[in-house]
């Protein structure tokens, strides 16, 4: 089957409509996948072990026989543990079909076709029966259905039905039970995540201050789940208010209520502070003693020597609804509100003399309403984007260049979505300065300029840049044209070019001597040996034993779909890597000019200046907004003699995998990697191609 999938091209922003077979969608999702990392998580697939052959155990134990049902199988593998451990059959569904396909195999290769059946359903279309997919209900219920947030990928409907339909009382459940943990912290960074903090703009006539609208001061933000790599938050950026609090746990192996509810705990904070976010990881126990027991607790937790990697299991942050100051020792109630798929959560202060008649109340102002975004700012800015509005070094920077660029008489276009810069730049320039916003994706930003009373002196412009008219602009030419330039369509660095497409696009309204922000940008690349990040992508081989490398064969063909194989988008703040080359200048973009008819190539080679493996390319964009100022989405700070590099906390790199790792021995290796870059300014895309 084929399908017409229309989509604006993000970098040059013109629609696009490409034929897409079946294939498509699947290969991008097995090239995404977790799978592999899955299969890497050691202390996961170790643990799950140890409970399967334990469940296996004890109900032979009871002389039964063991019939497991494995829900969401993906490789196969943990019916394969269950096998392996004596399981007299198992019933393995998976949902998605070349995932079960691949199951098959794996299964067949492994020895284990007479011992496991492969369902390729949704576990809730299963039968049960002589006539059904399963014999007859099973005693032993095997799942790994969890995300970061524990119930994002739909576990807890998945096992209210498997416990009504699919297993039978009493049934052993591997994991036995999760539990949820919380902390209470205060963290500036963290908060500036779904808060704008006023920004503070030295102009000619005193400090200006540039404040959020009060829309969006109460806003409780988005539902979505906010999960990072915690390990990564260095502990000086947040500050720990409460104990380490058991939130709620789920037994799976008795019947599980889906529908919505909440759980409530009481709080001493440990500290006086601000209660911004709660912190929140789960674990799972795979036996009912808890023995054996899987964590995602984060470093200041348990000890660090304990911490395995992992990229499909990570922590979650929490925003309270807003900003509550707390007293060492106080009364406090932390509620968590669920619904199906996700959590938040509340802070409540107990209040004076608590009796019977108290607690009640407090019950019924629980919130059961999930956020929603009422300012429209959160839907407008993600998450890493409110820490960038809300960095005060950028902002500086900013400041600064457009102190260079505006004239008195200056007529300004701004090119970005949903930006400040219009502000920033009217509170700098003479009142004569005359401001327009060109915005076609941003709707609703007027509140900004009517919270800072300049309604009438920036004028947005719904319309798309090759639409702009003349009439739109007052009938004046641009003397000065600003961006940051993001765009909210952007995912790799260098979409953010669409600058460059739409400065083209408007061209004919712009002065001769017109003055472009940012002037220029270069697209940077480096050489790294990551830490951990490269797991994702590496193939397995073998998985507690079980031959897995169908797997692996089948992500290897999806990365290779397409001809040339795609750099993908990573925010490297979270994934730690060591440079093994010097970071390298590779093309520049002249904003001043039009984008060129031809391709922009480059070609050349990089040394390896450091023993380690070459797991891949990073690659980031610069922009040089004036004489001597420059922003990097990529590396701030350059590496030091080990290789440590510090990333743009705000920005998503790009990454090229390695198909093939090279390992440099000896320090100043005179290995050479080479490289072919392309930039195709038709299709706006950037093809690489590397040789170790
Ligand atoms: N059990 C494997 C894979 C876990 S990934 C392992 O531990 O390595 C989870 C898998 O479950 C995915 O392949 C997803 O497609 C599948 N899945 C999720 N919910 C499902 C459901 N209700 N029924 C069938 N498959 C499901």
């Amino acid at each position: 089957m084929k399908t017409f999938c229309g989509r604006a091209n993000p970098t040059t922003g013109s629609m696009e409509w490409l034929e897409e077979g079946e294939d498509y969608d699947y290969h991008q999702e097995i090239a995404r996948s977790r799978y592999a990392d899955m299969l890497h998580d050691k202390d996961r697939n170790v643990k799950y072990y140890q409970g399967i052959r334990a469940a296996v155990s004890r109900v032979k134990e009871r002389g039964e026989k063991a019939i497991v049902l494995d829900i969401g199988t993906g490789t196969g593998l943990l019916s394969m543990m269950a096998a392996s451990a004596g399981a007299d059959f198992c019933y393995a569904i998976e949902v998605f079909k070349p995932m079960a396909n691949a199951a098959v195999k794996i299964v067949e290769k492994n020895g284990f076709s007479d011992k496991i059946k492969i369902i390729n359903k949704h576990s809730t279309e299963v039968t049960v029966g002589p006539d059904g997919d399963m014999q007859c209900r099973a005693n032993i219920l095997v799942t790994e259905l969890f995300d970061t947030e524990l119930i994002g990928e739909g576990a807890l409907p998945t096992y209210e039905h498997a416990h009504k339909y699919l297993v039978q009382e009493g049934c052993e459940a591997v994991p036995h039970r999760a539990t949820v943990y919380v902390q209470l912290v205060e963290s500036k960074r963290m908060w500036s995540w779904k808060k704008l903090f006023p920004i503070r703009v030295e102009a000619e006539d005193g400090e200006k201050i540039l404040v959020p609208p009060s829309e969006m001061e109460n806003c409780p933000g988005v539902p979505s789940v906010c999960d990072i790599q915690l390990n990564q938050m260095p502990s000086s950026d947040f500050s720990t208010l409460s104990d380490v609090v058991t939130m709620f746990s789920v037994d799976f192996s008795k019947p599980v209520q889906s529908a919505s509810t909440y759980y409530r705990v009481q709080l001493e904070p440990v500290k006086s502070g601000k209660a911004q976010i709660v912190l929140s990881w789960w674990d799972i126990d795979m036996d009912p003693s808890g023995m054996i027991n899987c964590t995602m607790a984060p470093y200041w937790v348990k000890p660090t020597s304990a911490l395995q990697w992992r990229d499909h299991w990570m922590q979650c942050v929490y925003f309270l609804p807003r900003e509550e100051p707390v007293l060492q020792g106080e009364k406090l109630y932390l509620t968590a509100c669920r619904d199906e798929y996700s959590v938040w959560y509340n802070l409540q202060k107990a209040r004076e003399g608590k009796n019977k008649a108290d607690e009640e109340e407090h019950k019924a102002d629980v919130p059961v309403e999930s956020p929603v975004c009422r300012c429209r700012a959160h839907l407008l800015w993600n998450r890493p984007r409110f820490g960038e509005l809300n960095d005060q070094n950028r902002t500086r920077q900013y400041v600064e260049s457009l102190r260079k660029v505006l004239k008195t008489d200056s007529v300004c276009l701004c090119i970005s979505d949903g930006s400040l810069l219009p502000v920033l730049a009217h509170y700098l320039g003479a009142k004569q300065v005359q401001y327009f916003v060109l915005f076609f994706r941003s709707l609703h930003f007027s509140m900004f300029f009517k919270a800072n009373h300049i309604e009438d002196k920036i004028k947005i412009i719904e319309a798309r840049p090759e639409l702009l008219k003349p009439s739109h602009l007052e009938d004046k030419k641009i003397s000065v044209l600003v961006g940051e330039p993001f765009f909210t369509t952007s995912l790799l660095p260098w979409h953010n070019l669409y600058f460059w497409y739409a400065r083209t696009a408007v061209s004919t309204h712009l002065a001769s001597n017109v003055t472009v922000l940012p002037q220029s940008a270069s697209l940077h690349m480096m050489i790294v040996e990551f830490q951990d990040l490269w797991r994702i992508r590496s193939p397995c081989g073998s998985c507690e034993g079980f031959d897995v490398q169908t797997m692996d064969d089948m992500i290897k063909d999806s990365l290779n779909f397409r001809e040339s194989k795609e750099a993908e988008p990573h925010p490297l703040w979270e994934y730690p890597c060591k440079s093994l080359s010097d970071p390298q200048e590779v093309l520049t973009f002249d904003f001043t000019k039009t984008v060129p008819q031809h391709c922009l190539s480059t070609e050349g080679s990089v040394k390896l200046l450091r023993k380690g493996k070459s797991h891949g390319a990073v690659l980031w964009m610069e922009y040089h907004l004036a004489a001597d100022i420059s922003v990097s989405t990529g590396l701030m700070q350059l590496a030091n003699e080990q290789g440590n590099c510090e990333w743009n906390p705000h920005c998503k790199q790009a990454v090229y995998f390695f198909s093939s790792v090279i390992e440099s021995q000896i320090l100043s290796d005179p290995t050479a990697v080479t490289y072919v870059i392309n930039f195709d300014t038709k299709t706006g895309e950037i093809a690489m191609d590397f040789k170790l």
